[in-house]
């Protein structure tokens, strides 16, 4: 579904933030991608959305392939429309809109006229936000705009989500919660999803496959059984001796 071919980006000139960095998210799965801050890890998913150049952000060398097409220079929104949707840092929802406009603001963004079903689907996942679908999303918990971030990304229909550090800021449970629904999309619906983590607990919960960065680079990779039983991952991002 997604492939990344020994990228390479430096902002402003100066700032090599990947260096040659590889790595394939297969169709139906669910990948993610770990490392501490500054790793590179939000870097890779705009290179993989096509967001640097609006940040100062180069890509170098490499290819970064969508369904098999190099997808350098097609914009974020086309991109949105063929099936790949990145689910940014920070949550980025409209806060002084209500909770449905929100939804109804991304459908608008993609011509969606009939968009009724759509909703129904973001209130059957998240019945919280249907409850609260009037209110001003500024208002909601961090876990609440979190699910609506998560919501308008399934007004799209996306084949492909990337997803930056969901669990962010959030409590234990809530965070079961997201990821609960990470799991179910996929599950149900086929999404495939490329999620950004520091958690490494709840990432492996859902995970098929995981790549650990550091510095620019991947510096471990393979099937969560195993990435679970490796040492320095269990004392370093599991916090287990
Ligand atoms: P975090 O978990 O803190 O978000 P990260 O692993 O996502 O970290 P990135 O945000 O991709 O890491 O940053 C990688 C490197 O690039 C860091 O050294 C960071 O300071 C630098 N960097 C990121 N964004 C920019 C920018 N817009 N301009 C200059 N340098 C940047």
């Amino acid at each position: 579904m997604l492939t990344i071919e020994n990228i390479e980006v430096t902002y402003h000139h100066v700032v090599q933030a990947l260096r040659g960095l590889s790595l394939e998210v297969p169709d139906g799965k669910i990948v993610t991608l770990l490392g501490t801050n500054g790793a590179g890890k939000t870097t890779t998913l705009k290179a993989a959305s096509n967001l640097l150049k609006l940040e100062n952000g180069e890509v170098g060398e490499g290819r970064i392939l969508f369904k098999g097409q190099d997808i350098r220079g097609i914009a974020p929104d086309r991109l949105v429309q063929q099936g790949l949707f990145h689910v940014r840092e920070g949550r980025r929802i409209f806060a002084e809109m209500t909770v449905e406009d929100n939804l109804v603001a991304a459908s608008y963004a993609l011509d969606r006229r009939n968009a009724r079903a759509d909703y129904d689907k973001v209130w059957d996942f998240f019945p919280v936000l249907k409850e609260r679908r009037r209110q001003i999303a500024g208002y909601l918990s961090g876990g609440e705009q979190q699910m609506l971030a998560f919501g308008r990304a399934m007004i799209a229909r996306p084949q492909l989500i990337l997803m930056d550090e969901p669990s962010l800021g959030l409590a234990p449970k809530v965070v079961e919660e997201i990821f609960a629904t990470i799991r179910r999309l996929n599950a149900e619906d086929g999404v495939t999803l490329l999620v950004v983590e520091q958690n490494a607990g709840v990432a492996f919960s859902v995970a098929d496959y995981g790549y650990i960065m550091e510095h620019g680079q991947i510096v471990m990779e393979g099937p969560v059984e195993k990435l679970r039983d490796d040492q320095d991952i269990r004392s370093f991002y599991l916090g287990v001796a």
